[in-house]
């Protein structure tokens, strides 16, 4: 069976400094918010290259507490992207906003500029408060265009970076466009926990101050409220994991970039489409992501082959029982609808061997060949 992604080896990887590290905070005694949670936010943020990190318990409460500490809820609009994990459209939400679904742009798939400048004229009631691109898949967004053209309206920037740990614009990871970031260590993203974590990030100090108080009740001192806050702790024990993870995570990513190489060189000139790569950019590679017209044909030939794969993701937010009909599109969402129906994810992992690349690739030409 080859894997479409593996926590477990991720943890048989580096299993005797991951054991370590849980023994040593077992033994410490402090379990939540204690001192590896304070050590891996300090690393999180210089391997970042951002002033603070604030770990908080998994991604999706990272993006609300990041609307909240921007006072961005009831009567406020978030701009995002329909092809998403619904936790980025459930934040919004939890904070009380609304989500305002744009389309992507045909090539990266992340969230259009021109789209959301759409929506930004015509926001004449001035209800849109801020915009979350989404790293989609490791590709950074086109985050350049978004931030100015956020700046130009005076709507704030938050990056959802739950797939993008590590990848690069310009010189500069992901996470420092944005006023603030929001990752997740959910154990199969880049950065992955035992179990769920996240983090916001942000070089405002005042903003980070928000940030730490609101992520525990509000308190300024203890068991005093100023404002009313969430619970949404990081464990002492994720975070000496993730502190032990977060020293392999460029050389994990590079091989990421090694095998999306390998699926490069052997696919290209078939009848599918490759994932795009931008300029100056370094994509993580969360997801090798291609497309085809005879996905579903092209998935069960990788099944019986027993080759796992995935579908990131089938049904676009504004088509999913919960948001249908309810949630707010600025204009039709075609490239988002049809990149659903064509999209496939082929196993990419740091421990997928170069030989089980090869069997994947096998099995597409001489499915494709049918
Ligand atoms: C994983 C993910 C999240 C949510 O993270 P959790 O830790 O699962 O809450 C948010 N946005 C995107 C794009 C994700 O992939």
């Amino acid at each position: 069976m080859i894997r479409h992604a593996d926590p477990q080896r991720g943890y048989l990887s580096h299993k005797r400094e991951i054991d370590e590290a849980i023994t040593r905070v077992l033994e410490g005694g402090r379990y939540i918010l204690g001192p590896e949670v304070s050590q891996f936010e300090k690393e999180w943020a210089q391997y970042l290259g951002v002033n603070q990190a604030i770990g908080v318990a998994n991604g999706t409460d990272a993006l609300e507490l990041a609307l909240r500490a921007l006072e961005i809820g009831p009567g406020d609009l978030v701009v995002t992207a329909s092809n998403t994990a619904v936790a980025t459209v459930a934040a919004i939400e939890l904070a009380g906003a609304a989500p305002l679904l744009v389309d992507v742009d045909p090539e990266t798939l992340t969230l259009s500029p021109a789209r959301l400048e759409q929506a930004l004229e015509c926001n004449r009631d001035r209800r849109i408060k801020a915009v979350i691109p989404v790293h989609l898949y490791g590709q950074p967004a086109l985050i350049a265009e978004i931030v100015a053209l956020a700046a130009n309206h005076g709507v704030a920037v938050i990056e959802d970076c739950a797939q993008a740990h590590g990848a690069i614009v310009d010189g500069r990871k992901v996470g420092t466009f944005g006023i603030a970031a929001a990752f997740s260590f959910y154990p199969t993203k880049n950065l992955a926990a035992l179990g769920d974590g996240g983090a916001v990030v942000t070089n405002d100090a005042a903003l980070a101050e928000r940030l730490t108080e609101l992520r525990v009740y509000g308190w300024r001192a203890r068991y005093i409220s100023e404002r009313t806050g969430m619970n949404t702790r990081l464990d002492d024990l994720q975070a000496a994991i993730l502190r032990v993870k977060l020293r392999y995570l460029d050389a994990e990513n590079a091989r990421r970039r090694e095998i999306a190489a390998q699926y490069d060189r052997a696919l290209s000139g078939l009848p599918i489409t490759l994932p795009s790569r931008g300029r100056g950019e370094e994509h993580a590679f969360h997801q090798y992501v291609v497309r085809t017209s005879e996905r579903d044909a092209l998935r069960r030939r990788l099944a019986e082959q027993q080759i796992e794969t995935a579908i990131l993701y089938p049904i676009p937010i504004h088509e999913q029982p919960a948001y249908r009909g309810r949630v707010a599109i600025s204009d039709a969402l075609t490239v988002t609808e049809e990149a659903a129906r064509e999209l496939l994810c082929l196993p990419i992992h740091p421990a997928l061997s170069e030989a089980n690349v090869q069997r994947v690739v096998d099995t597409i030409i001489r499915s494709l060949a049918r």
